[in-house]
């Protein structure tokens, strides 16, 4: 026998945008269910696995004093930079190419400040960013990443956040319970069949929200949509984005939109798990290649590591590296560099080789052309403009000359040892592809643009922000964002059923 509930408002998901549109519907007096295909023990997502930096719009003190209490020494001693809206937009537009939506782009951009803020009322407790991307520099703090500010706890601690807000507020989450297709009535969408330890059950609403992910760990899908090759991705988050959610919308007549042949995808340790280990989170992520050099099975470089601040690399170079001979690159450091290095180089799961000489070195890169490896390095040397100071602070504009691909900023000779090296592989995070939506309550449109009456959806299930490239920190932004927005739209259209 088929088991029945009702609410209001049906979430399905229990992420960081399926969290913040519950809290949302429930602002605007819904009753809302969260449906979780985790169990409480794996349940939160990606944003459970995220490192917690948020990219927000902020022009100075009092932008970031809505968002966390700076102490006057905090302000006396720090240079946090700013993120103003038109730095954000720029960001935003150089790194997909000008293909980002103007609307979402807009709606995101300008309520960014504005949810970080929210968030904050729901009892989200923020801190300075002091781990990543800020420095010393003449005796001040210095934020140099446009993001000083990240959620206690990261990504983690955000889900911890929302969920006791959630209990605050007397929304109830269904564990264990898969969302499998949308119950229609006529043409509206009037709740969602799932399962539940093998049976069937029917949650009955008056309107409901999709924030259950990508399709990112669904390794057919992947093959599908982003190409030969994405089967052998590892998966850097949840098991359970399966890209669920973007089926049973496809099938009851929802749009795509963006960038479906398109994902966010990083360098990562190459012994990682398939998916997502909880307990070591994203810290089988290398990002400070920028610092040394990215070597393919032949020995050879294929990117320009130091195109920019790795916040604005980092998304794409995973996908350099999955069309790699064997899917991998060695990523090769000096001693000069090694007290820049991320945390995450000094996690014990990791695959690392160090040596005395660059020799030495060449006979340890597992699955690389040695003699080749050797070259490479003597080129780059040769090639490095010793008379530009090293800052890594700022892009310094040490580069190189005469070889490709070139290196742009923060090019040092490696000539000092011991010299280190990790082997990494593709990680995907997240997949751009997404659904269509009405920005102003994100409500889900038809292949012909009408609204899907019932139909809202938020975080990675909406298409058309991102395409071909990402600004790290903005993930957990858009979900608030779109999450408030579709809470939002849902609860008003539960109120005016009632
Ligand atoms: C390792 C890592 C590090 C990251 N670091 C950052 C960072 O520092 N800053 C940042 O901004 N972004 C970061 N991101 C990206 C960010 O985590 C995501 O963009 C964001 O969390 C997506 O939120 P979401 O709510 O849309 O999806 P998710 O958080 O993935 O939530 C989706 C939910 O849907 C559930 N679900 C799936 N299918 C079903 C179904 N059929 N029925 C019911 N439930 C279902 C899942 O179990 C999950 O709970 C990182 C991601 C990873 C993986």
């Amino acid at each position: 026998m088929t088991v029945r509930h009702a609410y209001d408002v049906v979430v399905v998901g229990k992420g960081n945008a399926a969290l913040c549109a519950a809290l949302s519907a429930q602002e605007q007096g819904a009753r809302v269910a969260l449906l979780e295909a985790a169990t409480e023990d794996e349940a939160g997502g990606n944003s459970r696995f995220a490192g917690g930096v948020m990219r927000f719009a902020y022009a100075g003190i009092d932008d970031l004093n809505r968002v966390t209490e700076l102490t006057p020494e905090d302000i006396a001693q720090s240079d946090f930079g700013t993120n103003t809206t038109d730095e954000y937009f720029d960001d935003l537009f150089r790194l997909t190419n000008f293909r980002t939506d103007p609307q979402l782009s807009e709606t995101l951009v300008m309520q960014s400040l504005d949810v970080m803020a929210w968030l904050r009322s729901k009892g989200v407790r923020f801190v300075l960013n002091y781990g990543r991307q800020s420095a010393l520099v003449n005796g001040k703090r210095k934020f140099f990443g446009r993001m000083p500010i990240e959620v206690s706890g990261g990504g983690a601690g955000l889900v911890q956040f929302l969920d006791k807000a959630a209990a605050t507020h007397g929304i109830d989450i269904h564990y264990a319970t898969r969302a499998k297709s949308l119950i229609m009535d006529g043409e509206r969408v009037a709740g969602v069949n799932a399962s539940q330890a093998g049976q069937s059950v029917e949650f009955h609403g008056k309107a409901v929200v999709l924030a259950c992910g990508g399709f990112e760990a669904n390794a057919e899908m992947r093959t599908r949509y982003l190409g030969p090759g994405w089967e052998l991705a590892k998966v850097r988050g949840t098991r359970f984005n399966q890209g669920d959610g973007l089926k049973m919308a496809l099938n009851a007549g929802a749009a795509p939109q963006g960038n479906w042949s398109g994902a966010h995808a990083t360098g990562w340790d190459l012994n990682a798990p398939e998916f997502g280990d909880v307990n070591v989170g994203d810290q089988f992520q290398k990002h400070s290649y920028i610092f040394g050099l990215l070597i393919n099975a032949n020995g050879k470089r294929f990117v320009d590591e130091g195109a920019d601040f790795h916040s604005f690399t980092y998304a794409k170079y995973g996908g350099e590296v999955l069309k790699q001979p064997g899917q991998f690159a060695w990523q090769v450091f000096d001693a000069k560099v090694t007290k820049l290095l991320r945390s995450e180089y000094r996690i014990k799961r990791i695959t690392k080789v160090s040596a005395n000489t660059l020799e030495e070195l060449a006979s340890k890169l597992e699955g690389v052309d040695p003699v080749a490896f050797l070259a490479t390095v003597r080129a780059y040397n040769a090639a490095v403009q010793a008379e530009v100071p090293f800052d890594h602070t700022v892009k310094d504009g040490r580069g190189t000359v005469g070889i490709t691909p070139p290196k742009t900023n923060w090019a040092q000779t490696l000539d000092t040892a011991p010299f280190d090296a990790y082997a990494t592989t593709c990680g995907i995070t997240f997949t751009f592809g997404g659904l269509r939506i009405d920005p102003d309550n994100g409500q889900v449109v038809d292949v012909h643009f009408n609204p899907i009456e019932g139909l809202y959806c938020a975080g990675e299930m909406v298409g058309g922000l991102f395409y071909f490239n990402y600004p790290s920190g903005t993930g957990l932004v858009s979900g608030a964002v779109f999450g408030r927005i579709a809470g939002r739209g849902a609860g008003q259209a539960a109120a005016a059923r009632s």
